[in-house]
Order: structure tokens, then C-alpha cells, then sequence
């Protein structure tokens, strides 16, 4: 079984690199991906995991970019994680989502809600802070009763606590991704509530830029979006990904080893 789309607590996950790669392994899975969201920070502590395990392993990341007026999300596999591009680049990602966490919390300070971003902090320890830490906290703190309120209430865009970032734009993500020896994926394309002409205009500029690969099946995908995705594979002539995008048992249902199968007429990216 292969799960190429996984978080630690180097970004978003809950479980250390080295436990992840253990739950994994339980799991069944023999070829695995972290790809944590703009940090590559977990993968050395990962590997040396896997192979203890006898288990394939792919570094990778999940690269926050900006694309027309929306954030996407594409997932480097098979990077050389002592790559100098690499690591300055996810370095400006990081320190903007710095700047962001802070002005997240001064909205939610404004709001009355001056504990969201101490507890925030205290949740991602070492991690740079992603709103899925706020999440969290806006939870424990009974400021929303779940994940997908905090979201709906205050973290989405539109809402008072959303804050824009300019991120690495889509070409330059996808250049770095491939002089690093990797390979570039969209990540779960369906997620980014593009319209059918969009997403094909994605697709265009992405594979322009040399990218690769669409993720065809993210957690638990309808038959209708596994239909959806293949045909976009045939159409543009894309490799396909797989993977649980799995976070931890504490951020949703999403668990690992029981992925569906790649769909007939894709194939496997790596
Ligand atoms: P960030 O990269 O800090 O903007 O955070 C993005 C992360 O938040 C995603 O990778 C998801 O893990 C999480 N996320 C985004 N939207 C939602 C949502 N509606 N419900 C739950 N989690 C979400
Ligand atoms: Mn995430
Ligand atoms: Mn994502
Ligand atoms: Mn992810």
C-alpha cells in the first residue's frame, strides 16, 4: 500500500515524524510521503524511521502557492531536502506564516478572543503556526464547537480572522520543486472550489512550468471525483498521486491504509 500526502507536528500533523512513520507501518504501508505544509523539517527523523522499518520512503513537502487569486497546494515527492533553493524558499514561506500568525491573533484579540493565539502557540510547540493550530485552539478554548466551525466562523477566507498571505507563485513552486530532483503534484485539485475552466487553467500553467502530477485520490474521494480526476489525467496527460493527507486521529476521521485504488487509466507518479 502506498500513502504519498502525510502531516506531522512539523506543520499540521499531530504525531512526531518518527510515530507517524510507526502508524504507518501498522497500517500496511510500504512506500510513504511526508509532506508536511512548507517545511521539510520532519523528513530526516521520517526516513530514518522507515528504513528501521524496511519501509520505502519519499521526502516530501506540500508547498503553499498563490495562483490568480487563489491558494493552492502542491506536493513535492522525491526532493533533495539539502537543497539550497528549497530550504531558502520554504524559509520566506515560513516567516510569512509568522507574520500571519500574529496578525490572526491580534483579529481574534480584537474580536475578545486574546487567548486563541497563546494557546495557538503553545499547540504547535516547534512548528511554525498553520490555522489549522488556531483551529484547535478556537476548539479546546469553546470558541467553535469543531474543526469546520472554527473555519466557517473565523479562519476562512471572507471571515475576520483571515488573513492573506502572497505566497510563492505556482511557477516558481514548481521550478523549485523539479531542480531539487522532485517531482510536482497538484494536491487535491477538487479542493479549491474552482470552476471546471479554471482548473483546466491550472492545469495549463502548471504543466507549462513542468509539473507532473494531479492527486486523484485525497482521503476518501467520491466515485464521481475519481472519475473526474482520471479523465483529467488522460486529457492533459498527468501522473497521478494518492494519499491520506493524514493529520492525526484528533483532526478528522481521515485514517491511513485504506486508501482506494488508483482509478484504471492512471498512472502512479512514483
Ligand atoms: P494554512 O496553510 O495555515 O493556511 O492552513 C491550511 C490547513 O488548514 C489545511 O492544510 C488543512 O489542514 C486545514 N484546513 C483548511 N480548511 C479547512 C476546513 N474547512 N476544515 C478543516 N481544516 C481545514
Ligand atoms: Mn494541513
Ligand atoms: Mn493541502
Ligand atoms: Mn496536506
Amino acid at each position: 500500500m502506498i500513502d504519498l500526502h502525510s502531516h506531522s507536528n512539523h506543520s499540521d500533523g499531530s504525531l512526531t515524524p518518527q510515530d507517524l512513520v510507526r502508524y504507518a507501518h501498522q497500517c500496511g504501508i510500504k512506500r510513504l510521503a511526508l509532506t508536511d505544509h512548507d517545511t521539510i523539517s520532519g523528513v530526516l527523523e521520517a526516513q530514518n524511521e522507515a528504513h528501521k522499518l524496511g519501509m520505502e520512503f519519499i521526502c516530501g513537502v506540500e508547498i503553499s502557492v498563490s495562483w490568480k487569486k487563489h491558494v493552492i497546494h502542491i506536493v513535492g515527492l522525491g526532493i533533495d531536502i539539502s537543497d539550497q533553493n528549497l530550504i531558502e524558499a520554504l524559509d520566506i514561506q515560513q516567516n510569512m506564516r509568522e507574520e500571519r500568525a500574529i496578525a490572526i491573533g491580534e483579529e481574534l484579540a480584537n474580536m475578545g478572543l486574546d487567548t486563541v493565539y497563546p494557546l495557538a502557540k503553545e499547540l504547535a510547540k516547534d512548528a511554525y503556526l498553520t490555522r489549522t493550530h488556531f483551529a484547535k485552539a478556537l476548539v479546546k478554548l469553546g470558541f467553535a464547537k469543531n474543526f469546520s466551525d472554527a473555519f466557517k466562523t473565523y479562519l476562512k477566507r471572507g471571515k475576520r480572522a483571515y488573513v492573506h498571505i502572497d505566497w510563492l507563485s505556482l511557477t516558481s513552486a514548481v521550478e523549485i520543486i523539479i531542480k531539487s530532483g522532485g517531482k510536482a503534484v497538484i494536491a487535491h485539485p477538487l479542493r479549491y472550489d474552482l470552476t471546471k475552466t479554471k482548473l483546466k487553467e491550472l492545469i495549463v500553467d502548471f504543466k507549462l512550468a513542468g509539473g507532473e502530477g494531479i492527486e486523484v485520490v485525497n482521503s476518501f474521494p467520491s466515485v464521481g471525483a475519481l472519475r473526474r480526476l482520471e479523465t483529467l489525467c488522460v486529457d492533459y496527460d498527468l501522473l497521478a498521486s494518492l494519499g491520506s493527507d493524514y493529520h492525526g486521529h484528533d483532526v478528522n476521521r481521515v485514517r491511513m491504509g485504506a486508501l482506494a485504488q488508483l482509478p484504471e487509466k492512471c498512472k502512479l507518479i512514483i
